[in-house]
């Protein structure tokens, strides 16, 4: 058989539609005033400008205004403009666009980030937050996979999840995220003796390893829905941590492109609106 393919473009067209209601409800309420989302990145690494640009375009789509620094090109230390934008009421919500070209810097800057304003759900606080299993805001890719599930009705509650990584983006808050809402998790990683074992008795498969083709169609279960966050490019086309061919066996799956990719953006906006509203609550 051939998996319903779980889309990701529709459902962030969905998600565009009424996030730009709300920021039209939100400035009609504050006279006009519009949300602002501050982006901060290194221009010294590779993914973080593209990161950048993909949220700024997604922004300004919903009627966000995006507001971005680049550290380098800053005539103030970047923490100075953190703490400006931290204490700026127009600014609903902050990203640091990962990576750094110095990991360590960017692990710093996250932390001068308001919690109430981290709207990657990049800080300690909120990373805490998740993993004791209150509200948080959460990684958007993390977010993302939650939406794909609740878009598309699949039931998460007693299923058999198994997330493929750990990372602190995706693999640990989909963990967090699937345990809250009552699955059976199991999280696979390097060390994993065994991968197609697990993965094999996978209702729920999550994937976000980095590594293309990483899960085969002799990994999968003809009952399973596969999530697949992966995101690398080969030979200028972008590919997922996931064969196609897993399709063939599988009964629901996301493609790559056009899965998870079109949705994390959007979770970003999505948290944005929610700070800024309860900023406007006060
Ligand atoms: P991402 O941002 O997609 O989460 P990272 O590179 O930060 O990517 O993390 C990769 C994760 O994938 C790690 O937790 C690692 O243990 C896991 N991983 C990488 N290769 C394999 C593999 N061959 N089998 C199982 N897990 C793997």
């Amino acid at each position: 058989m051939t998996a319903r393919m779980l889309d990701g473009r529709g459902l962030a067209e969905d998600l565009r539609v009424d996030l730009r209601g709300r920021v039209d409800r939100l400035r009609a309420e504050r006279n006009g005033a519009t949300p602002i989302l501050g982006i901060h990145r290194d221009p010294a690494s590779t993914a973080a400008p593209l990161y950048a640009a993909s949220l700024e375009r997604a922004a300004r789509s919903v009627g966000i205004e995006p507001a971005v620094a680049s550290i380098g090109e800053l005539t103030e230390e970047p923490e100075a403009l953190l703490e400006r934008w931290n204490r700026d009421p127009a600014v609903a919500g902050v990203v640091i666009a990962q990576p750094f070209a110095d990991a360590a810097r960017g692990r710093a800057l996250v932390e001068v980030i308001d919690p109430a304003k981290d709207v990657d759900g990049a800080t300690p606080t909120n990373a805490g937050r998740l993993a004791r299993g209150e509200p948080a805001f959460v990684p958007a890719t993390a977010l993302a996979v939650i939406a794909i599930l609740e878009g598309y009705r699949i039931p998460v509650a007693g299923r058999r999840a198994v997330v493929v990584g750990r990372s602190a983006v995706v693999g640990r808050p989909v963990f967090s995220l699937l345990l809250v809402r009552d699955a059976t998790v199991v999280v696979c990683h390097r060390a994993t003796a065994d991968l197609a074992a697990e993965t094999r008795r996978a209702e729920l498969l999550v994937v976000a390893a980095g590594v293309p083709g990483l899960i085969g169609p002799d990994m999968v279960h003809p009952s399973a829905v596969v999530v697949d966050c992966g995101i690398t490019s080969v030979d200028g086309r972008i590919v997922g941590d996931v064969d196609p061919a897993a399709a063939e066996v599988v009964t629901a799956m996301t493609p790559v492109p056009g899965g998870i990719g079109p949705v994390t953006p959007m979770m970003v906006l999505r948290q944005t609106v929610e700070a800024a509203e309860r900023l406007g609550d006060g």
